[in-house]
């Protein structure tokens, strides 16, 4: 088993990462996240990473060794959905105390945690989640869920990504790391079969896998396993037996889909679910793959004639809004996938955009915004939130799309905003998907509320009553002003 620090510098080291391979061997062994600036809102440490990846898998226990704060930060703060068990959105923390570091109890408590879970919950794995503290004080996690393995015959899995070794981003390659060595491959499925597929980095957020889950049913494909999303232990531990997989978010788990490729020679495609054009695409690249895999080549019009259904479904539901929203002027504050996936599907309604960031997105990603937009002058790296506030209240755009963290930059500039991150409330994915974010957007746009907080406040309107001096000396401002509107309606008073 390799060292932590030899796993961090093999994840720094992805061939299959445009990024990455531009770098020269110096730079690559730095990573890719700039170091945080103290006191900044630095986002989340590289343990948060590995629970956000892992924590979709609904019937794993997941639990967490450290002092509780830990796992209060990192507990369900996504909106991933789970269509059976419940067990994964229960919080479990071996809850290290100073008496606890300083008795050198760590190990102890969490091997008697893990029995507690075995009895009381009886899952099918449980995954352990290494931390700052318990990685500074030493405790050999991979060994205390080695023998806890041993000794209850219950896959115990050690998640060695504390939060001090790096970003979320190195803690959600570092959770395909784990799942590569402990989990996927570990059981044999009896059932495999010519149409089964992975889907990877899809993390079922609001339910939107679910949207697109039906028409893979129709074409007869069977997702294998969906990792993270709604995934179950069993179902990831047999995710090697699949013909081929689509890698929904690359950034997080580039290294478990290539790995997978060369373990298992499962081929793979990037693609997207966020627009009609670009699931359409998705859905054929999938049968493509399948039938180099041996699958019969019928599956390639059936896909076509699902794609021709749905989309003429999908437009003429998306008729009424075009209307609405075209030459309406977007700004997409995202990253990764959506960067373009997003732009791409609103630039098919008509609408146009001002500006998406790039940040967090991959040199293919990019690419294909360059590709989409025909230049490059809408991208930005980063905008200063005084900067984004300047742009919207110049109405430089109608709407912005973006996470919550900047949604009170678009209200206090009073424009229309819409999350589109991970805590969001609607499913975006496949054809449905792509209608109900054009319907939020026309909601959003069209709420009465802006042309409400739009009016100027009444302190600032211009009464049209005329403002008499004070009849004497001795009266104060304030009686002046009762006197001046006394017995008037509003009909007496001028247009704000
Ligand atoms: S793992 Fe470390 S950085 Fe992450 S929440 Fe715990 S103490 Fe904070």
């Amino acid at each position: 088993m390799s060292s932590p620090s030899a796993k961090i510098q093999d994840v720094f080291n992805e061939p299959a990462c445009d990024k990455n391979r531009g770098k020269d061997a110096k730079a690559r062994k730095e990573g890719c996240s700039k170091p945080l600036t103290p006191g900044a809102a630095a986002g989340g440490c590289a343990f948060d990473g590995a629970k956000i990846v892992l924590q979709p898998i609904t019937d794993v226990a997941h639990l967490v060794h450290a002092p509780l704060a830990c796992e209060g930060n990192s507990w369900d703060n996504r909106g991933a959905a789970s269509s059976r068990a419940t067990l994964w959105r229960t919080s479990f923390t071996t809850d290290l105390t100073e008496l606890d570091v300083v008795m050198g109890q760590g190990e102890r408590k969490l091997f008697k945690a893990i029995r507690e879970i075995k009895e009381t919950y009886a899952p099918p794995a449980v995954f352990v989640y290494s931390t700052c503290v318990t990685a500074l004080i030493g405790d050999d996690i991979e060994a205390v869920c080695k023998r806890a393995e041993e000794k209850f015959g219950l896959a115990v899995v050690p998640i060695n990504a504390p939060g001090l070794v790096g970003s979320k981003n190195l803690g959600n390659k570092l959770a395909g790391e784990a799942l590569l060595d402990h989990v996927i491959g570990t059981v044999d499925p009896d059932d495999a079969g010519p149409y089964d597929i992975n889907i990877l980095g899809e993390f079922n957020l609001s339910g939107e896998f679910w949207l697109v889950k039906p028409l893979l049913d129709r074409l007869g494909i069977r997702v294998r396993a969906c990792i993270p999303g709604d995934a179950r232990y069993l179902d990831v531990a047999s995710a090697h037996r699949a013909r081929a997989a689509m890698m929904v978010c690359s950034t997080a788990l580039i290294n478990l889909a290539r790995k997978m490729e060369e373990r298992w020679d499962i081929p793979f495609f990037e693609g997207s679910f966020y627009g009609i054009t670009d699931t359409s695409e998705a859905l054929r690249n999938i049968a493509e793959l399948l039938v180099r895999k041996g699958a019969d080549p019928e599956i390639l019009d059936r896909t076509e004639t699902l794609i021709v259904e749905e989309e003429a479904i999908a437009w003429n539901k998306l008729q009424v809004y075009r209307r609405r929203l075209q030459g309406k002027r977007v700004l997409l504050n995202t990253g990764g996938v959506k960067s373009w996936s997003v732009v791409h599907a609103l630039m098919e309604i008509g609408m146009e955009i001002v500006g998406t960031s790039v940040k967090k997105s991959t040199v293919e990603d990019k690419e294909r915004i360059k590709q989409i937009l025909k230049d490059d002058n809408h991208m930005f790296e980063q905008m200063a939130a005084r900067d984004l506030y300047a742009m919207l209240s110049e109405h430089k755009a109608d709407i912005m799309l973006s996470g919550g963290r900047t949604q009170f930059i678009a209200l206090k500039a009073k424009t229309p905003w819409l999350d589109i991150n991970q805590e969001r409330q609607h499913p975006y994915a496949g054809y449905d998907g792509m209608v109900e974010l054009v319907r939020q957007i026309d909601l959003a746009l069209h709420n009465p509320i802006w042309r409400q907080v739009r009016e100027p406040a009444p302190w600032d309107c211009q009464p049209a009553v005329k403002d008499e001096p004070p009849s004497t000396t001795s009266e104060t401002a304030t009686v002046h002003t009762l006197k001046k509107f006394a017995g008037k309606t509003a009909d007496d008073f001028g247009e704000c």
